[in-house]
């Protein structure tokens, strides 16, 4: 059997109908979308054909849409411009709560303005990966700027009750930020009914090229630029276009929508028959209570390390992740794990499974399969050990 690819929360393939609309811009369409001839117009016509559908996607206006290098640029772009133009503004620096489970590029950012006078706090998550709404009532009595809480896990896959959240904050009158990059082409996604004043999505998990991304703002929110220069992007994110990429993530956006609901049914099958499985095994599955992505597992057996399962996975011709991709060359348990309360050792023997929609219940079974060996031939060796 060929390599079966279960790591689609890492990155994703790009789908044929994208790579399709986004050669021309590699190719004779090569213009700057600056230049005022027919090939800088025809770039700039595309940016723009784009932006409306991204922004259709999510339920939003052109004008809402800042397209960036990624998600790690959204989020770094929300926490420190959000608040660099409340201090524009005359506002006080004060709190900056992101959840204890953010992707670091939402919580560094948030440590960084430690040093320029603000105060960076984590919100705390339950067992099953879901902020502690009583926690965050507490933090907000603090004088508070912005909130920062994903919709959806990377790791867990485990989804917040931003409804809530956003109710807690904006009773406060304080923003809040959803890291949604996970969550789009996943679950429904519509700006307005979430309620947030900023979000984060990125094309390569939903199908599109890597390098492009999104930060959505409410149109109230006055946000101070990452990067200053030529003024692309309202003046907002400096730097030519990356054209053929966002061309890419407009068509993903579009074809993530149609294809949500299929999406859904397929991983939502596999999903079950892998669980199932894992729980006949004594396998902890992380995050199992909470409402969770279709597509994502994330599960450990106790004395087993999550590398030597990945590696062996990987030598049997199944590609799935020990952790986020960021943070799995780190050798440090994810923190995702250790917010939820699980222990380190078990936390060390984590592997995650993200499906797509092109995998098959056919190689889940194959999975499956191997899964079994290879985990009594290592209980076998961490018996010996002991
Ligand atoms: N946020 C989450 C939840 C992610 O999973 C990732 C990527 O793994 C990112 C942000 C970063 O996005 P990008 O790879 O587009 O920079």
């Amino acid at each position: 059997m060929a390599n079966a690819y279960f790591d689609h929360n890492s990155t994703t393939a790009i789908r044929p109908e994208v790579l399709n609309v986004m050669l021309p811009f590699m190719q004779s369409q090569h213009g700057n979308p600056t230049s005022r001839h027919i090939f800088g117009r025809n770039a700039r016509d595309a940016v723009e054909d784009a932006r409306a559908q991204v922004a259709k996607a999510i339920g939003v206006q052109t004008s809402q849409v800042v397209f960036t290098s990624g998600g790690t640029e959204a989020n770094n772009f929300a926490v420190h411009g959000i608040t660099a133009g409340l201090t524009r503004n005359g506002f006080e620096k004060s709190q900056i709560l992101t959840s204890a489970i953010e992707h670091p590029c939402v919580g560094k950012p948030a440590q960084a303005l430690q040093a320029h006078g603000w105060q960076a706090n984590s919100i705390p998550v339950d067992a099953n990966c879901r902020v502690k709404m009583d926690a965050l009532e507490a933090l907000l009595d603090a004088p508070s700027s912005l909130v920062s809480v994903m919709l959806a896990n990377n790791e867990t896959g485990a989804l917040q009750d931003m409804q809530n959240i956003v109710a807690l904050a904006r009773a406060k009158k304080v923003y809040v930020h959803t890291d949604a990059v996970q969550a789009l082409g996943k679950v429904a996604v519509d700006f307005n009914e979430l309620g947030v004043q900023a979000m984060t999505i990125s094309s390569h998990k939903i199908g599109g090229p890597q390098g492009a991304g999104a930060l959505v703002l409410d149109k109230r929110v006055d946000i101070e630029p990452l990067l200053y220069g030529g003024g692309q992007e309202r003046g907002l994110r400096s730097g030519t276009e990356n054209v053929a990429a966002i061309v890419g993530f407009g068509t993903a956006c579009e074809l993530a929508t149609q294809h949500l609901q299929e999406f859904q049914q397929t991983t939502t099958a596999l999903q079950a028959k892998l669980d199932a499985a894992l729980r006949a095994m004594d396998a902890t599955i992380f995050a199992e209570n909470a409402n969770r992505l279709t597509n994502t597992t994330f599960f450990a057996f106790p004395n087993i390390e999550g590398e030597t399962l990945v590696t062996a996975l990987d030598k049997a011709g199944f590609a799935v992740a020990s952790g986020s991709a960021c943070s799995s060359n780190s050798g440090e348990p994810s923190h995702v794990l250790l917010a939820m309360g699980v222990s380190e050792d078990l936390a060390r023997g984590a592997v995650r499974v993200s499906f797509g929609a092109s995998n098959t219940a056919q190689e889940v079974q194959g999975f499956l399969t191997v899964l079994q060996q290879e985990v009594a031939r290592l209980k076998q060796y961490s018996a010996i050990a002991a």
